[in-house]
């Protein structure tokens, strides 16, 4: 069943200030995009490979969280330098005035909501048990760990401003604004192109941030059945085998080595196209590539089954932030503390005093010393930001006016061959809508990063050619 829209449209989305631009590919015209990542794409790639010449998107998004400067990365990572400890460190209290939170000083489920969630309520409870009632206190950033932080001090009765840099709140969560559906759908119909976090392993359902996701009544459809192709045509799943065998193996090591070590000195063969594929599926979702993740300290292996979030999962953060006051587009440049408080520089020029703040912002900010301290962090908190990893995550959201698939697939991986996009997921079986997400991580994602628009498009296309039918 084709489901097309009244005239082709681009969504040009970009992680960096939630900017996204529709343009009319059927009149031509071009509005000035908003942000500073967004251009026109050719709605034709000029050059796709000829048996991707079927493959002709009529609307495109896709995010930029490797530019975004109130991110700097995509989601934290543990190399062979590191350990969940410098997680434990990042999450001390600075002399019960500094108070850290978000998805990076999270243990359990790192680099998700899940985690950033879970923080989001340990931070809490560390600032209740030594605030006096009614302090006021500030936290920066308005990502999930601070919305949520946000909202149980303020129940526990603090005076709480939350600070955040951009002109939304949701951070590494951020919905597009449009919805891709028929003419003439019902409200609730559709797909919500997701630039950043919308996908739920069973754990992650089970969890508060699955639960909450459950109470705001947020569709999501079923991803279990998987598809693998090659340029010659349809071949086994990649396994996760070798990569667990070396993973036993590795934790066995009188030392930390990277993944990719560990796989060769089990005697995997990391040329082999099927493992390269699992390998690029596994940085879709941890940001690294083998060579950058720890073998004692792995993520998690691509999951065989996923919910993913279909529609605008802004009320996430919106609705714990409901009557707080949210200082938007106001970025923390400085903090300074001693005994009596903390003063926050701000990039508007001025100052605001608090009795103690929470500190969400992305590890990759840190990093980058996107904020100052004074006096600087403690060794330990230094030593375990230079540690940990940011990690790189980029997606690109095709619309088709026709399905040019033949599987109702809904996880779909590209082995072998040149393709910069090996992991794609189909949204059609569970939604109806002719929609493919493709999902890179790692030194891909980088390099995604850098292209333009027409050159993203074109690679999409590139990458799907194995399922096109002149590819069969
Ligand atoms: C492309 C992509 C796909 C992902 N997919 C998934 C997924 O499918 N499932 C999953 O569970 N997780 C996924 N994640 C990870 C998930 O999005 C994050 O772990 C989670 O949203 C982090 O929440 P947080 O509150 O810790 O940080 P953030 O959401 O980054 O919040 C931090 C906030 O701080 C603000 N900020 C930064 N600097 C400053 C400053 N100087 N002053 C004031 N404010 C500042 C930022 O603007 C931001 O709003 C994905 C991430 C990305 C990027």
């Amino acid at each position: 069943m084709t489901m097309g829209i009244s005239r082709r449209t681009f969504l040009v989305g970009a992680g960096a200030g939630a900017v996204a631009v529709l343009l009319a590919s059927c009149t031509g015209e071009q509005p000035t995009p908003p942000g500073p990542t967004t251009t026109a794409p050719d709605p034709s790639p000029s050059t796709p490979p000829p048996t991707a010449s079927a493959i002709v998107p009529a609307a495109f998004a896709r995010s930029a969280w490797a530019e975004d400067p109130f991110a700097r990365g995509a989601v934290s990572f543990t190399p062979p330098t590191a350990s969940p400890a410098d997680r434990e460190a990042l999450a001390q209290p600075v002399d019960g005035r500094l108070f850290f939170a978000g998805e990076a000083t999270d243990t359990e489920a790192p680099g998700t909501m899940r985690g950033a969630y879970d923080s989001g309520r340990r931070v809490a409870d560390e600032v209740i048990d030594v605030a006096a009632d009614g302090e006021r206190v500030a936290v920066v950033g308005a990502g999930i760990a601070g919305a949520i932080a946000a909202r149980r001090l303020v129940e526990a009765g603090y005076d709480v401003v939350v600070i955040e840099a951009r002109d939304r709140v949701g951070g590494r969560v951020h919905s597009s604004d449009e919805t891709w559906a028929p003419e003439g759908a019902e409200p609730g119909e559709g797909v919500v192109p997701q630039l950043g976090a919308w996908l739920l392993t069973e754990d992650d359902v089970r969890s508060d941030v699955g639960q909450r996701l459950t109470v705001l009544g947020l569709r999501t459809a079923s991803l279990d059945d998987e598809l693998a192709v090659s340029p010659d045509g349809e071949v086994e799943v990649p396994s996760s085998d070798a990569v667990t065998v070396a993973l036993e193996q590795a934790g066995t090591a009188a030392s930390d080595e990277s993944l990719a070590d560990a796989l060769e000195a089990a005697g995997a063969d990391l040329d082999d196209p099927a493992l390269a594929s699992l390998l690029a599926d596994l940085a879709a979702t941890s940001g690294a590539d083998a060579a950058e993740l720890s073998s004692w300290y792995p993520p998690v292996l691509p999951a065989p089954a996923l919910d993913a979030v279909v529609e605008d999962m802004a009320p996430l953060a919106e609705m714990p932030l409901t009557d707080l006051q949210v200082m938007r587009q106001t970025a923390v440049v400085g903090v300074v503390h001693d005994d009596t408080g903390v003063s926050l520089r701000l990039g508007t020029g001025e100052a605001l005093s608090v009795d103690r703040v929470v500190l969400t912002v992305p590890l990759g900010v840190l990093k980058d010393e996107g904020i100052e301290f004074e006096p600087p962090l403690p060794f330990a908190h230094r030593g375990a930001i230079a540690a940990l990893g940011m990690g790189d995550v980029e997606t690109v959201w095709l619309r088709f006016d026709d399905d040019f698939w033949q599987t109702d697939a809904a996880v779909w991986h590209v082995v072998g061959g040149d393709a910069t996009i090996r992991t794609w997921i189909n949204l059609r079986p569970a939604t109806g809508e002719n929609v493919l997400v493709g999902r890179v991580g790692g030194e891909a994602a980088r390099e995604l990063a850098a292209l333009s628009d027409d050159e993203v498009v074109a690679r999409a296309v590139a990458s799907l050619s194995a399922f096109a039918p002149a590819a069969g």
